[in-house]
């Protein structure tokens, strides 16, 4: 038991034995005066009748002379053991039993007497002041009977008797009171611990299930008590109750388990914050994106998170204005990283608590935006590379319309819309080009062993008139001949691509060399011209569409801008790569590195020969 705490049974016990006590006093006290009254009553009766039958004989003596009356109280009292007293009607005590008659006041104002003299019965309980008992008193009047020595009227004849409860008796039996009050309290606190005893036992045996349940958590369950009737449903309570709490807990931890593999799944950052911005919860994609633990950042504030630019004022938004907020943010972790944000306030579940507060999901759009900024590129650059060889088409076709013109010019009208349109035919077909080898390659690009000697002498012919126009001489170099695998009409037009750009940018009556070579698995096949070089800052870029160094310049010199691009992406597809070294005025070298063996997922098949101009055949039947 805990000590300052008051037992509940100790408690009982001092109650009941008090309660007995006093009932008992209370008792006792009724008992003894219903008792003293009854006693009284039935005593006066007696009294009474007593006295009547004295009077009659009192009133039947020849003198009524004062040793006579003493005479006749002495006879009364010996019969009877009554106190006996003659009064006359001035209340002068004419004879008396227990004294003598001069020894004694006047009586004229005792109730009895007075009640007496006014030929009434008189009965009154008082404490004698003769004998100094608690008394009974009863007196009657006598009459005929003259006094012959006094003057007054007739006699009072009075009985008197000792009360057994009166105080003496009282204090007499007082002891016996105390020992029975004593024993009684006595006998009341044995009975109260018996019962205590009953009710307690079963109580620590329910106590001590609880306890069971509140260490195991309600997981061990113990069977039901044998318990008093009155407690069983106690006990049947506390299992329903253990029952219910394990079944919610066991649905919270489903519940929490399932909400934290979520937060851990999702690809996108989630954080919480409290209304002060103090970070609740958050999930791996958002630690990711800040390069922060969860541990380290729980219950700090969002202003302390380093580079957690727009979001602390995201969330300020939301919270104060309680609406969604929808924005992006940039980061900056190994490079720009876009986010878009997404914060509403938190549902009703915090609400409740004393600080709402709100989340906001975090998305990784960086490539999204990528892709979107090379869309919008795209279009715009196949527009604008488009629109020249349309208006040119479109302005000749109008001269045309003119009657007037003579066939001569005609002729040279209708030269100038055919290479226009040759010229847009060509980007179409390079872009389709690009668009088929860019979606998934591997589902249509077949290889075969193919000699390196062969594409490459192939690749010459392609260029040989053009070539020979400029007087540029194109030179192979190569210790022998070997085969690797790959789509030999792709490889092809590369080179043809290569090969191309180096006649366009070489001056006449230059050089051009082709080298190949086989290594460490793979094979390279080199181009280097001694044209104008490539500057520094663009050889990153010109591998892109439509990327020209010299814009003007190599518009009217009929290249489409997709060639490199092109070349790129064949080398790709054979899981490959092309590298550019330039100098500006000394030339460039172009090398395309493809593996030996060939790409993984490529279809071993034989294809027919590429033809740049005609895509519909530079691919293989899976097309
Ligand atoms: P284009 O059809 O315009 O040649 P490409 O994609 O083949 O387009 O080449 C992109 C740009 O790279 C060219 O416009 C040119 O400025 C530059 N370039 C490509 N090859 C050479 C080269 N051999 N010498 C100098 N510049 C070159």
């Amino acid at each position: 038991m805990k000590s300052g705490k008051t037992s509940i049974f100790r408690k009982n016990l001092i109650w009941v034995a008090l309660a007995i006590v006093v009932a008992t006093i209370v008792f006792v006290a009724v008992a003894i005066n219903i008792s003293d009254r009854l006693l009284i009553e039935s005593s006066s009766q007696v009294l009474l009748k007593t006295a009547n039958l004295a009077a009659v004989t009192l009133k039947n003596q020849s003198n009524a002379s004062e040793s006579s009356l003493s005479g006749f109280v002495q006879e009364v009292t010996g019969a009877t053991t009554y106190r006996v007293t003659i009064i006359d009607s001035s209340g002068k005590v004419l004879a008396e039993s227990e004294a003598t008659a001069e020894s004694m006041s006047n009586h004229l104002d005792r109730p009895e007497v007075k009640a007496a003299l006014e030929a009434k019965p008189g009965v009154a309980v008082r404490k004698s002041a003769t004998t100094g008992k608690r008394t009974l008193y009863v007196a009657i009047l006598v009459p005929g009977l003259e006094p012959q020595n006094d003057t007054s009227g007739p006699l009072v004849l009075r009985l008197a008797m000792s009360l057994p409860f009166g105080a003496g008796s009282l204090k007499r039996s007082q002891a016996l009171v105390v020992y029975l009050i004593v024993f009684i309290a006595l006998l009341s606190v044995l009975v109260s611990f018996i019962l205590n005893r009953q009710l307690a036992t079963p109580l620590a045996e329910l106590k001590k299930k609880a306890e069971h349940y509140a260490k195991s958590s309600g997981k061990d369950r113990l069977p039901a008590l044998e318990l008093p009737e009155e407690l069983e449903p106690l006990d049947a309570t506390l299992d329903a109750m253990v029952e219910q709490i394990h079944k919610r807990a066991y649905e919270n931890e489903n519940l929490s388990r399932v909400y934290s593999s979520i937060l851990d799944a999702a690809g996108e950052g989630i954080i919480a914050v409290d209304s002060s911005l103090r970070i609740i919860e958050t999930n791996p994609a958002f630690c990711e994106f800040f390069a922060v633990g969860r541990e380290e950042i729980i219950g700090k504030s969002l202003i302390e998170l380093t580079d957690a630019g727009a979001l602390p004022e995201i969330f300020s938004r939301c919270l104060s204005e309680k609406t969604e907020v929808f924005s992006q943010m940039s980061i900056f972790r190994n490079g720009e990283r876009r986010l878009k944000v997404h914060a509403s306030p938190l549902s009703q579940v915090f609400q409740a608590a004393e600080k709402p507060g709100a989340v906001a999901v975090l998305s990784d759009i960086t490539e999204l935006s990528r892709l979107e900024k090379i869309r919008t590129d795209f279009v715009a650059n196949v527009s604008h590379e488009l629109r020249t060889p349309i208006q040119v088409i479109q302005g000749y076709t109008e001269l045309m319309q003119d009657d007037t013109l003579t066939p001569d010019i005609t002729k040279k009208y209708l030269a100038i819309v055919k290479h226009n349109s040759k010229r847009m035919e060509q980007i179409v077909n390079d872009l389709l080009m690009l668009s088929r080898i860019e979606n998934n390659p591997s589902l249509w690009l077949t290889v075969e062993p193919c000699s390196a000697a062969r594409i490459v002498e192939s690749a010459i012919i392609s260029v040989q008139p053009r070539a020979e126009k400029k007087n540029i001489t194109v030179d192979t170099k190569a210790e022998a001949d070997f085969t690797f695998v790959a789509n030999s009409g792709l490889v092809e037009q590369a080179l043809v691509n290569l090969l191309d750009n180096a006649l366009q940018y070489s001056p006449a009556n230059s050089q051009i060399e082709i080298r190949y070579a086989q290594q460490d698995g793979f094979v390279s096949f080199s181009v280097q011209d001694h044209g104008p070089g490539i500057p520094a800052a663009d050889q990153d870029h010109i591998f892109e569409r439509f990327y020209r160094v010299d814009k003007s310049r190599n518009r009217t010199t009929g290249g489409t801008g997709l060639g490199l691009a092109i070349v790129k992406h064949i080398a790709t597809a054979h899981e490959g790569s092309v590298q550019v070294e330039s100098y500006v005025q000394e030339g460039s070298v172009f090398t395309i590195r493809l593996p030996v063996a060939g790409p993984h997922n490529a279809l071993e098949q034989k294809v027919s020969k590429t033809d740049r101009n005609n895509p519909e055949h530079a691919v293989g039947p899976n097309l």
